[in-house]
């Protein structure tokens, strides 16, 4: 025997992964001795574990040397190292930072607000993990409701279709019976002969491809209840899982049709279902992925906005820009002889063209087509397809991109799903009710029940859930119940959804959408989303780096995002947060005063110690800011300035126009700055109506993609 059992392994009290209990601050610290990163001048520096510490100073006096270029480049490399030499090789590595020595320091996150993401899979949802913990979630706690006539799809069990029929049968005599499907090669007659064998002697072909056996005629009386039993469940078995009962009138004829399945089945459709699996309401698995727009939710086209810019421009004056350069100055040749031909005025702005001559124009001949000779206008829409057709070139590429426009799948309608993971439902009507309104539900593509059987149907689907604002999928979450019989696992799942939505909102995301597009977010809002996540990971025995988590903040939430910090800490882990806000600096345990100037004249610590302490220190001026000696004068100036103008500003909602968008009047002065934000979706069409200065006749339109921190100006 050699070497010591894995479990008593020394490595593992350091492992970052391993969930544990809250562990008491240790009095143990980390030590640098001659930090000279940047312009930081040979520091020896002790910082606490286990505890909250701020960096501070200003600007430039190497705040960031000191927490990201050194310690944290240290604890990153120091983790990296941990690695296998074959894992190392895919992982960036650090240069080590300049300093003499570093001790004591644990495995290091940093938690900054750089969003490195550009892919469109990734969301709030995804990012948040919290995509994965509903999927696991609607796999095992959904209910299915069928896309034709939205009732309940269930799997019957033989004891419960025998309780069925039981209580609906009355003591009427009824017949239990299987269906044989006759496919392909199949001769009825040897068919038959077999049952014939197998003592079944009423057979009846029912249509063409279905033989209906009976198994047996019975009274459906409580005395017979074993002898029904013992023929739903030989049917079952013959029948493949499907059992058919009619129960006959005074005829002797079946007087009606009660299909029954084992599987997930409609039998008042006769439509089967697939079991549920995980992977099948991830948009980011083949398994899951809308077929049309392999998850991605929108489809490429081509919008005739932007191929049409300018409506005053007649078709000579070259009202289709795309045509009106060098490269296909023929297509515009070609309009112009088509349009004299089909008698379509040329000389007329576009807008006054009639509805007709337009469409003529864009869709072309109907009868044109890519082989004959015969002439005849191809149309704008053909042009489009052509190019499509050679996007292997690349300034093909480029010049389709100016016309792109990306639309809603139609087949998943925006979902990213296949349309049958849309059939599943969680929680009950009042749940559901209680988060969104009955008229907002998602339709589920190619359902066929009505609108209003839609509203009426229990709990959400999962686009419904990942369009709610936290706000709301946290309230939904703290209310759902689940059907019992509840296994231990859908318990732990529903705790791990309520604590991080709970998270996501503390920490002043209770706007943001799980749908929406990772790529569309904030510095802040991605740093704190990531500060949510490790909570919710429960990582011990780490150390955080934070850069200035209160920037984008609202300050009503800032008590919040300290309690999630503090939450950190009481884990087990140690934060080391680069900040100017007084409200963080007072809640440390440990200040760093950087200072005393920026550039060369910074790189030295001015005051170390407690909040406390900090407020009475002579040299600091972040001391003289924080016991009111000195005031940042360009923020009273901004103060006094916004409640001059609040008379003249009268923002108001005046219309919304379906889900997820809304139209906004907005009378102001131009002299105040305007941050609009899109808070479900970043596609945010804004039109301006300038009254004060411009008059109420000028509009201003735009279309924008960047994402702004939440604010309240
Ligand atoms: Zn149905
Ligand atoms: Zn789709």
């Amino acid at each position: 025997m050699s070497g010591a059992p894995i479990l008593s392994h020394p490595h593992e009290r350091h492992d970052p992964h391993r969930i544990g209990d809250k562990v008491p601050m240790t009095h143990e610290l980390i030590r640098l001795r001659g930090a000279r990163q940047n312009n930081l001048k040979h520091l020896d520096v002790e910082l606490p574990l286990g505890a909250l510490t701020v960096i501070t100073g200003p600007s430039g006096s190497g705040k960031s040397s000191l927490a990201f270029d050194t310690i944290y480049a240290e604890g990153q490399r120091r983790y990296v190292e941990t690695f296998s030499p074959y894992a190392r090789q895919f992982l960036d590595r650090m240069d080590k930072p300049a300093v003499d020595t570093i001790e004591g320091i644990p495995p290091a996150i940093a938690i900054d607000q750089t969003n490195p993401v550009k892919s469109s899979r990734s969301t709030v949802g995804t990012m948040t993990e919290l995509n994965d913990h509903l999927k696991l979630l609607f796999a095992r706690a959904a209910r299915l409701f069928c896309q034709g006539c939205g009732r309940e799809v269930r799997r019957d069990s033989a004891d419960a279709i025998v309780a069925d029929i039981l209580a609906r049968g009355d003591g009427a005599r009824a017949l239990i019976a299987f269906d044989v499907a006759l496919t392909g090669e199949v001769d009825a007659d040897k068919v038959r002969a077999e049952l014939d064998r197998q003592g079944y002697t009423r057979v009846e072909q029912v249509d063409p491809s279905t033989l209906r056996v009976t198994r047996d005629r019975v009274r459906l009386t409580e005395a017979n209840r074993e002898r029904i039993s013992e023929a739903v469940e030989a049917a079952l078995r013959a029948g493949q899982g499907h059992v058919s009962v009619l129960p006959l009138d005074a005829n002797r004829e079946p007087a009606d049709h009660w299909r029954f399945s084992e599987h997930l089945h409609c039998p008042d459709c006769d439509r089967e279902y697939s079991d549920p699996i995980p992977n099948a309401f991830s948009f980011n698995s083949p398994m899951g992925a809308c077929d049309a727009c392999r998850g991605f939710g929108r489809v490429m086209g081509i919008d005739y906005r932007l191929v049409i810019p300018d409506e005053n421009k007649s078709l000579a004056a070259g009202a289709i820009k795309p045509w009106q350069t060098e490269s296909y100055e023929e297509c515009q040749r070609d309009l112009m002889r088509h349009a004299r031909r089909a008698g379509v005025a040329t000389d007329i702005p576009w807008k006054d063209l009639p509805e007709a001559d337009r469409r003529w124009v864009i869709a072309g001949d109907a009868d044109w087509s890519w082989s004959s000779n015969r002439g005849g206008w191809y149309g704008v829409q053909r042009f489009f397809d052509w190019l499509e057709s050679r996007s292997y070139k690349m300034h093909i590429r480029v010049l389709l991109s100016r016309y792109r426009s990306y639309d809603e799948c139609p087949s998943c309608r925006g979902a990213r799903l296949k349309p049958e993971a849309l059939l599943w439902r969680v929680g009950s009507k009042e749940d559901a009710d209680a988060v969104l309104d009955p008229s907002q539900r998602f339709q589920p593509p190619g359902a066929q029940f009505s609108e209003e059987v839609l509203q009426s149907l229990p709990g959400l689907n999962i686009a419904d859930i990942v369009g709610l604002a936290l706000a709301r999928t946290r309230g939904l979450f703290q209310r759902l119940h689940l059907p019992a019989p509840m296994d231990a696992a859908s318990d732990l799942l529903l705790d791990a959804i309520r604590a991080r939505t709970a998270y996501l909102v503390d920490v002043g995301l209770d706007y943001l959408t799980l749908d929406r597009q990772s790529r569309t977010l904030s510095g802040g809002e991605v740093q704190r989303i990531n500060l949510t996540t490790a909570l919710g990971t429960s990582l011990v025995n780490t150390l955080f780096v934070l850069d200035e988590p209160s920037i984008g903040l609202h300050p009503r939430d800032m008590d919040r995002i300290i309690g999630v910090m503090h939450r950190l800490r009481d884990a087990g882990n140690s934060l080391l947060v680069v900040e100017h806000d007084p409200k963080v600096i007072r809640a440390a345990d440990h200040v760093i005063d950087m200072g005393p100037g920026p550039g060369e004249r910074g790189g030295e610590i001015v005051f170390q110690g407690t909040p406390g302490a900090l407020v009475h220190s002579d040299h600091s001026l972040t001391a003289a800011y924080l016991n009111g000696r000195r005031r940042v004068v360009a923020e009273r100036r901004q103060h006094a300035g916004a409640q001059q103008q609040s008379a003249d500003r009268q923002p108001r909602k005046s219309d919304c126009q379906g889900r997820r968008s809304a139209c906004f009047d907005w009378h102001t002065p131009t002299s105040l700055r305007i941050v609009f934000t899109s808070l479900s979706d970043t596609r945010l069409r804004v039109e301006m109506k300038c009254a004060a200065d411009c008059g109420p006749a000028s509009v201003s339109s735009g279309r924008t993609n960047r994402a702004v921190d939440r604010t309240d100006e």
